[in-house]
């Protein structure tokens, strides 16, 4: 199957999650995860019209992004991925939106680099739902009070949470936990659901899916 093809049953898929949730069409936006494809792959689904794109690497996004961009206005890029504060200069500038924001050092370090550069990517906070230590994200119990913490003592808007559930667990009960502290925290976008669970993900109210390997194709697994 094409990645044009898959895009759009993926869309399709997404219009049919909306309203059996009773959500309103494109409530939901599509981040096409594009991580490890290189610009060959990536030019087809940008024909096909997809705008959003997801990347989890800063300096895999700068070695593909600048030229896509040159080539088609409009183009919005989400970082999805771990943020190091060292590399918050390059992702303020190349990102659109921030999916990773999860403790106080990156917090400080983007709002810097934002004043520096007059320029204002959306952020969300990550939400570590199954508290696993290997994974990135701010504990659950500690999430609503670092919202807070963003906007009074960061001077930052926070758009929305984002998480990624345990692999090997169900989604549920993790994406309503995402839910429920945005509510909480009093933002609007839950960043939830790829591949595997989107439709999962808009039945709890995500805003935001992620989706890669259901459009283009599965990639390289790190062991080989
Ligand atoms: C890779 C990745 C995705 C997409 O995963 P698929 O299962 O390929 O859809 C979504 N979110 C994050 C944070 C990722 O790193």
């Amino acid at each position: 199957m094409s990645a044009a093809t898959a895009l759009a049953e993926i869309k399709a898929r997404i219009s049919v999650a909306e309203r059996d949730a009773g959500r309103p069409a494109g409530s939901v936006t599509l981040i096409a995860v594009s991580k490890t494809f290189g610009a060959d792959d990536i030019r087809p689904v940008i024909e096909a019209g997809q705008r959003v794109f997801g990347e989890n690497r800063v300096q895999e996004a700068q070695g593909k992004w600048p030229a896509l961009r040159d080539e088609t206005p409009g183009l919005e890029l989400h970082l999805i991925g771990p943020l190091q504060s060292n590399k918050a200069r390059e992702a303020v500038a190349l990102f659109d939106v921030i999916h990773t924001v999860d403790r106080d050092k990156i917090a400080a370090a983007l709002k810097a680099e934002m004043d520096r550069q007059g320029r204002r990517p959306k952020l969300f906070v990550q939400v570590n739902t199954g508290e696993e230590d290997q994974k990135a994200g701010i504990p659950p119990a500690e999430a609503v009070a670092f919202v807070e913490r963003c906007r009074a003592e960061h001077g930052l808007a926070i758009e929305g949470l984002m998480c990624i559930p345990p692999v090997d667990e169900n989604p549920s009960p993790h994406f309503a936990l995402l839910d429920e502290l945005a509510l909480r925290a009093g933002v609007a976008g839950r960043s939830m659901g790829m591949s595997g669970d989107f439709e999962t993900g808009i039945r709890h109210g995500a805003t935001h899916v992620r989706v890669g390997s259901a459009i283009f194709g599965s990639r390289p697994s790190p062991a080989g």
